[in-house]
């Protein structure tokens, strides 16, 4: 640290991103990207996107916003285009949450949370989960602080229904409350058409995952229009070209590419179920998942222990430090190869480690 950085800073812990190795081949299952490329609709819009970059991007994402509000059935002043779904969650924080309104959210959930609340300096409630990993709906009843969820939650890859939402939201309705449907499109159901019914609700989503899009950056935030326009307000004071002109065309040439991502969440799915039931066969415990991941563990192998014997052999998954993470690994699911590969590699490390 220079002796020029503010103090305000000082005690920040910046969020480590999952392992990008460069220089070995991994098959990577560390950072829930997806297996399968963009297509090539959106690799051409990029490329023509790419001879207009002399000039600033549209500030207001016009064509993609108009876009998104048409296919969710929304209105274009209930939507805001950020650079991944990160960046709205940040503009979250800074609207939304102050010493005077906490931050509320699971101790057990996507770490840049607690992130985000210490770089703006807002306390926050880590409540934990329940002994199953599970969030209890009624810990968020009436909290009277700003409620963050992912919905499914990471790492854990568990949900909880609409339904339990509502009651959530219901219960607070002087305090906005968040869901992160960053994994939504792996079996999960949104509460995005709750924005018509709830004023304190505001949903973000991601191009990350599902749209094969993740080094493209692209988010995007759901909320009445007032909500919407308190995060435009920051972003126009942030930086008003926050999502290049690339990157709006790659998006634009997504939405029109629904039935390629149809099929590839079809077989993450297909792929997941398959390697959840491998997996128990070989007697580890997992979690249910609505996500491109499962979180796993095995009474026979520690779980850093797995996590490296697995990195050994070419294969990357995420380890989460921590007393009740530790035994865990979240693995990506991939394509059946990869899966396959992954699988290999588990069976030879229990035997190596068979008493
Ligand atoms: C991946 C992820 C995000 C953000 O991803 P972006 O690439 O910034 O859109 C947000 N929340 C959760 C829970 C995630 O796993």
């Amino acid at each position: 640290m220079s002796k020029f950085f503010s103090k305000k800073y000082a005690s920040l812990k910046p969020y480590t991103p999952g392992e990008q190795p460069k220089g070995r081949k991994y098959i990577k299952l560390n950072t829930n990207e997806s297996p399968f490329p963009p297509p090539s609709a959106v690799t051409k819009a990029v490329k023509q996107a790419s001879k207009s970059l002399h000039l600033y991007s549209d500030p207001d994402n016009t064509e993609l916003v108009n876009l998104v509000a048409e296919k969710w059935g929304v209105k274009p002043c209930e939507v805001i285009a950020t650079n991944g779904s990160d960046e709205v969650l940040n503009f979250a924080f800074m609207a939304f949450c102050d010493g005077d309104t906490p931050a509320a959210f699971p101790d057990i959930t996507y770490g840049f949370y607690a992130v985000f609340a210490d770089l703006h300096g807002d306390p926050y409630q880590a409540i934990p989960l329940k002994e199953d990993f599970s969030i209890d709906p009624k810990d968020y009843m009436g909290v009277g602080k700003t409620v963050f969820i992912a919905n499914p939650n990471a790492p854990t890859g568990l949900h909880l229904s609409v339904a339990q939402i509502e009651e959530i939201l219901r219960s607070n309705p002087d305090n906005v409350v968040v869901i992160d449907e960053a994994y939504v499109d792996f079996g999960g159901e949104s509460c995005v058409p709750l924005i018509y019914k709830y004023d304190n609700l505001l949903v973000t989503q991601t191009f990350s995952k599902s749209r094969s899009l993740a080094g493209g950056r692209l988010g995007l935030g759901f909320g009445c229009a007032k909500l919407i326009a308190d995060l435009q307000a920051l972003r126009y004071s942030t930086n008003p070209y926050n999502v290049n002109k690339m990157t709006e065309s790659a998006g634009v040439a997504a939405l029109k590419s629904e039935e390629y991502y149809q099929k590839n969440v079809q077989t993450i799915i297909k792929n997941r179920e398959y390697t959840k039931k491998a997996l128990r066969k070989l007697g580890f415990t997992v979690l249910e998942s609505k996500t491109n991941f499962l979180f796993i563990k095995t009474a026979k192998v520690d779980g850093f222990k797995l996590y490296e014997e697995l990195k050994a052999r070419g294969v990357l998954v995420r380890h989460f430090k921590g007393e009740r993470t530790g035994a865990y690994n979240r693995v990506t699911i991939g394509t059946k190869a990869q899966t396959d590969a992954f699988l290999a590699c588990v069976k030879e490390i229990l035997k190596e480690n068979e008493v």
